[in-house]
């Protein structure tokens, strides 16, 4: 029996629901039942009537699935799965950046621990960021986490001057630069370019747009979800990816006839591809590793999350 086989059993048999996030090894994505960004999966396994959910992605994404699912079963099949991202604020320093600024209201990137989401009164994603900072109101100082390049980008997007951005970033998105952008458009003057903002070179490709460099309609800023969208919706030509590697995966089975190309081929998140078959096969035969989140912390957590999705636009982010 090969691998696949035996894990699509062991889901049938404990009732278990499959979710892999977009940066997921290929043979990963594709024996889950959704792939996905880590809110859209947490949101379709809340939906389910599944007793278990095994989440192949980072930790903080299995925390948020608990948050939604409180009653379900959540596992990772490596707790060591960490983010970059989500280590660069701890409760206690948002906690002490609330003390220096107590007027202001907490916006938070989805890709933040639950302990930080508690403390946050808005979560956002890197495709609705933009409507939760302007849905408050405009004389309420903001402080966004933890992301430094969205932030950059909500400020510009927004026209607000009163955002305190942290000054943390993913170690693989940052390793996207603008020298790596700009010499790969040069290169492809026909391509397309597909640019998370979470990126190194987001703020590069507005400012290569602006120059005249590359073509401003060429630059699409765009959450993983909308790359899909994106894709779907023009199936032909060719199109630079600046974001994690493993996104090239769905790009390619949504648009078979797309030439997609990663702008850095080194961007791969080494935490995501801790996740290995054998660890899922391990992980739903032996029930671990279980992810819990204290009931006060997902409770809180929950709310900043529901927050965001009282907006009006779910959104998708990493
Ligand atoms: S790519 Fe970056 S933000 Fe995403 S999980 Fe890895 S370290 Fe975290």
């Amino acid at each position: 029996m090969s691998l696949a086989t035996e894990i699509r059993e062991l889901a049938r048999e404990h009732n278990a629901v499959i979710l892999a996030h977009n940066y997921q090894v290929p043979e990963v994505q594709d024996v889950a039942d959704y792939t996905g960004d880590s809110l859209a999966l947490s949101r379709i396994a809340a939906e389910t009537d599944a007793e278990t959910i095994v989440f192949c992605g980072v930790h903080f994404m299995a925390e948020s699935s608990k948050i939604l699912s409180p009653d379900k079963t959540v596992l990772i099949p490596d707790a060591e799965a960490g983010c970059s991202l989500a280590d660069s604020i701890t409760a206690e320093q948002l906690r002490e950046w609330k003390a220096e600024h107590p007027d202001a209201l907490v916006v938070s990137y989805v890709n933040t621990t639950a302990a930080v989401k508690a403390e946050t009164d808005v979560c956002c994603t890197s495709s609705n960021a933009v409507d939760v900072v302007n849905s408050l109101p405009r004389d309420r100082e903001i402080l966004f986490c933890p992301d430094q390049f969205l932030g950059a980008h909500v400020r510009r997007e927004t026209g607000r001057d009163n955002i305190r951005i942290w000054l943390g970033e993913c170690h693989v998105h940052a390793g996207i630069n603008g020298r790596q952008l700009a010499e790969r458009a040069a290169a492809s003057p026909d391509a397309d370019l597909y640019i998370h903002p979470e990126c190194g070179c987001a703020n590069s490709a507005l400012y290569l747009a602006g120059e005249g460099v590359v073509a401003p309609e060429r630059v699409k800023m765009l959450s993983t979800g909308k790359m899909l969208d994106a894709a779907h919706a023009s199936p032909h030509g060719s199109v630079l990816v600046a974001t994690e590697v493993g996104m090239l995966h769905q790009l390619r089975q949504a648009a078979p006839e797309v030439d997609f190309q990663p702008v850095n081929p080194e961007a791969s998140c080494k935490y995501m591809k801790m996740i290995t078959l054998e660890k899922l096969r391990d992980s739903l035969a032996h029930g671990r590793d279980e992810v819990t989140v204290p009931e006060d912390i997902s409770t809180r957590a929950r709310a900043s999350l529901e927050a965001m999705i009282a907006i009006g636009n779910p959104g998708s982010g990493e």
